[in-house]
């Protein structure tokens, strides 16, 4: 890996943060604040959140085994997305390299950050090759997205293969973990001590079944979760959210039956799905989704819609011609999905 001063953008490495009055004094022994301009009314919103969300991250360390010290949390993963443009990649100058198909959002923010995004093709089988990525990087390249589970397609890539990337390559690889909580496959979590270039993303938004309060979480190096705290809004996650996301993790065990009901309710459908005459070929997945090659996917898609069923249509996706994303829901929102394509 370059050195971290080399892969982060000048204006970012010696930037001065916003100190804000949480930052400068957060102790809990004084009883009266006058030095935030809050007002002393309307409690407990009248008061501005911890911009280091201290308690969640000890629930989360405890859950994950990633010290703190170690945990970016974000307003949903898509601001960890954002900001890692805005950390290592200078607009007009810098590149990343990403697989295809992925995750839509790699793509935009490079837009937005005026990023070029270096696509490189998937197998036939959705796997990715190691050589084929890094043979695409130059000295520009700052970034490698990875995602696994893999959004559309549902597989988890190879784990060896991700290894060598981050091995083989000198500057940050992303590895997104979005569904990782439905996976066989193991996160890269514990890679984390040996890679100082790797960033592992979760989110809240999909096992955890709270997409609605928007909370991501990063794991990096200390160095890397200082900078990303550095450049982030001051309170980027608000007190609602951390209360409500405090509240879900006091339980962590709940979401092993969640996911193991939409394990169950996987199988089921995408068995159903195989027996479907208008169903060309179900996609091996590791995920909370699966990836269905149909007849005519526009027109399923459209008939579905005619009946209040909304899926994804990935037709016109790169290496996902006629395909279907699939969600799992309930047993029986799964059940009148079936029904209504063995009408069709
Ligand atoms: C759903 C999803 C996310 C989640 O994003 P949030 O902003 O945390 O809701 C991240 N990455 C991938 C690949 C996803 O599919």
């Amino acid at each position: 890996m370059k050195p971290l001063e080399q892969l982060v953008r000048p204006n970012i490495w010696s930037l001065a943060p916003y100190s804000s009055a949480r930052d400068e004094y957060s102790g809990k022994e004084a009883h009266i604040f006058l030095d935030a301009n809050e007002n002393p009314y309307n409690e407990p919103y009248n008061r501005y959140p911890d911009p280091l969300q201290r308690e969640l991250k000890a629930q989360l360390s405890k859950i994950k085994g990633v010290p703190v010290e170690n945990i970016f949390l974000g307003n949903g993963s898509d601001e960890a997305i954002d900001l890692a443009y805005r950390i290592f990649c200078e607009p007009g100058r810098d590149n990343v390299v990403s697989i295809a198909p992925t995750y839509g959002m790699y793509k935009v923010c490079a837009d937005i950050n005026n990023v070029e995004c270096r696509q490189v093709l998937l197998d036939e089988h959705y796997q990715m090759e190691a050589g084929k990525l890094l043979a695409a990087c130059d000295v520009h390249t700052k970034i490698i997205w990875l995602c696994s589970p893999n959004n559309p397609t549902g597989n988890s890539l190879n784990r060896d293969e991700m290894l060598k990337v981050v091995e083989g390559f000198d500057g940050i690889v992303v590895v997104d973990e979005a569904y990782i909580d439905f996976a066989q496959q193991l996160s890269l979590r514990q890679e984390l001590p040996a890679h100082p270039n790797l960033i592992i993303l979760q989110t809240m938004s999909k096992a955890w079944g709270s997409a609605a309060i928007r909370l991501g979480m990063a794991f990096a190096s200390k160095d890397i979760i200082n900078i990303y705290n550095k450049v982030k809004y001051p309170y980027n996650v608000n007190l609602l959210t951390q209360q409500q996301a405090s509240e879900m993790l006091r339980d962590p065990f709940e979401v092993d039956k969640t996911v193991k009901v939409l394990l169950q309710e996987r199988a089921r459908l995408m068995l159903a799905f195989q027996e479907l005459p208008i169903c060309q070929q179900v996609f091996p997945t590791d995920a909370n989704f699966f990836l269905a090659r149909m007849s005519d996917a526009q027109k399923i898609y459209d008939y579905l819609v005619e009946r209040g069923i909304i899926v994804r249509n990935r037709s016109r996706i790169q290496l996902c011609d006629n395909c279907l994303r699939i969600t799992i829901g309930t047993r029986s929102e799964n059940n009148e999905l079936v029904a209504a394509l063995r009408q069709f």
